[in-house]
């Protein structure tokens, strides 16, 4: 810490959206997950004031018994019928949503097979749910079919993928794990918390796709782009209703917050009324990718906003994290076991060309620190 390469915990003393304060210095914002934007939108800050005037602070309960609003009920049917799904049913958090879908749907005869780079919340809800857990190489669907062929018969199968991974943001291979999962007769969940608001329009990875009515059922978060706090399950009526009474995470914790699900609501509909937003973000990542291959610098696979940048090692990440905020850019140092040594860059739709040539000068400055376009990256990932 007192050599200044601690980065975790920051105090940010002001979150402006595409910048924030650090001390005295003012930081391009190029770690937030705030994809659309939506976070400083006085549209989205006037509906969560309101909330919080109408309703006060917090609801104090759980949904269940005695903390759930109309306004819960409304943003529900409004995400139901943004999937075109008959149903859907808001958690206070992603990580929460996961948690009780996975543990609510699986039981411990059962087995849920989940991607090698898929999001803590879906591992750690399978382990709560007693399942035996079995995980693939990451979007390998021959390899998720060899598992689904060796599970005991009579066993529940449940699918659980990210449609965009967090720290790669590379798109998962849907089509054929789809195909894979319905062979097998296995239920498929797609976790869209990095898809929604930023593909296809903001319609998400299983829109991207065509394929959000093959899939069985859709979690999200409205910590990225719907700019609040909060997470969702959309799908069938039915199973929606047994999560519903069913999903302990749901069940015995207190609701999202009147402001937190007032917030979300005004940016669903915003998202849905300027698809600009979504494609403005890729733009904006895309004009930072190539930059980066000008510079001879790699950024993987990634298609989204979401760019990674491979660095040499754990010592020369924390590094050049330091270095690059002594320039004037927060990034997020991404280090094992969480995934091989990176920084991890996300876009938004208002950043500028302004903010992107500030950081892509940044990177250059620095460009010896990461790895090259062509170099082999030593991944430790599967
Ligand atoms: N799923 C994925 C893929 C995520 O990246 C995250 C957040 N990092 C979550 C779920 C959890 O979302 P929340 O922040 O709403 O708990």
């Amino acid at each position: 810490m007192a050599a200044g390469l601690y980065p975790y915990f920051l105090p940010l003393t002001g979150h402006e959206g595409t910048t924030v304060t650090l001390g005295d210095q003012e930081l391009v914002m190029c770690g937030s997950n705030n994809y659309l934007g939506l976070t400083s939108d006085p549209r989205v800050k006037k509906a969560a004031a309101e909330a919080l005037d109408l309703y006060g602070t917090s609801c104090t309960g759980s949904r269940f018994l005695n903390g759930n609003l109309a306004l819960h009920d409304l943003l529900e049917a409004e995400l139901a019928d943004f999937y075109g799904k008959p149903a859907a049913a808001v958690f206070s958090t992603g990580y929460q949503a996961n948690l009780g879908v996975i543990s609510a749907l699986a039981g411990r005869h059962d087995m849920v097979f989940a991607d090698s780079d898929a999001h803590a919340s879906i591992v750690d809800g399978s382990v709560l749910s007693g399942a035996k857990l079995r995980r693939f190489r990451h979007n390998d669907a021959d390899a998720l079919g060899r598992r689904l062929a060796a599970a005991p018969e009579g066993a529940g199968r449940l699918v659980v993928v990210d449609g965009v991974y967090s720290m790669e943001g590379d798109l998962c291979a849907l089509p054929e794990l789809v195909a894979t999962s319905r062979r097998y007769g296995a239920r498929i969940v797609v976790d869209d918390a990095h898809g929604l608001g930023v593909l296809d329009g903001g319609r998400g990875t299983t829109s991207y796709f065509g394929l959000t009515d093959q899939v069985d059922l859709i979690t999200v978060t409205f910590s990225k782009s719907l700019a609040s706090l909060g997470g969702a399950v959309v799908g069938s009526e039915e199973v929606v209703h047994f999560l519903k009474h069913h999903a302990r995470s749901l069940i015995f914790s207190a609701s999202a917050t009147p402001a937190s699900a007032a917030a979300a609501l005004a940016a669903l509909r915003i998202l849905r009324a300027e698809p600009w937003r979504a494609e403005r973000a890729q733009e904006n990542a895309d004009y930072i990718r190539r930059g980066l291959a000008r510079l001879g610098v790699s950024s993987g696979a990634s298609s989204t906003p979401v760019v990674p940048l491979r660095t040499r090692g754990v010592v020369e990440t924390l590094l050049l994290w330091r270095r690059l905020v002594d320039r004037g850019v927060y990034t997020n140092p991404v280090l094992p076991p969480a995934a091989s040594p990176r920084l991890r860059l996300s876009f938004m739709a208002t950043h500028t060309t302004d903010h992107l040539d500030r950081v892509l000068e940044a990177l250059a400055a620095e460009a010896d620190m990461f790895l090259g376009a062509d170099e082999p990256d030593g991944s430790d990932e599967t």
